[in-house]
């Protein structure tokens, strides 16, 4: 597996709000953005809808022991080894949007600073 940075994105495998090896049976798959690489494992940002235990805030404390980028200052992070990763999503897959951070599969930059703005973000703008 290739060595992988913070805003890369991979696909876990999630069972009962957990996190579980890509051998084991699950319930759903999820993206997640990388935002801090410590130690052999990653720290992926856990948006708003997806409950999964165990997670921390990236509060300000940690985001700067980590360095991560001041956009996911308080959001929820969540540590994992790469060995729970079952997909690594090149960038060129997809899209997060920039409002909501949900992630879109093959959606492109919509806007004019490169970035993209979903639908719901845009039909409703206090989302
Ligand atoms: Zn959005």
């Amino acid at each position: 597996m290739p060595k992988l940075k913070p805003g890369d994105r991979v696909e876990c495998r999630l069972k009962d709000g957990a996190i579980v090896s890509p051998y084991r049976e699950y319930d759903e798959i999820r993206t997640f953005e990388i935002v801090a690489i410590e130690g052999s494992g990653y720290w992926l940002y856990i948006p708003p809808y997806v409950l999964i235990k165990g997670g921390k805030k990236a509060d300000q404390y940690r985001s700067k022991s980590l360095g991560i980028d001041k956009r996911f200052l308080d959001v929820d992070i969540y540590y994992i080894q790469e060995n729970l990763i079952s997909k690594v999503v090149s960038e060129m897959d997809g899209t997060t949007c920039a409002k909501c951070g949900e992630f879109y599969h093959l959606a492109e930059p919509n806007q004019e600073d490169g970035t993209l703005i979903c639908w719901s973000c845009r039909f409703n703008p206090y989302r």
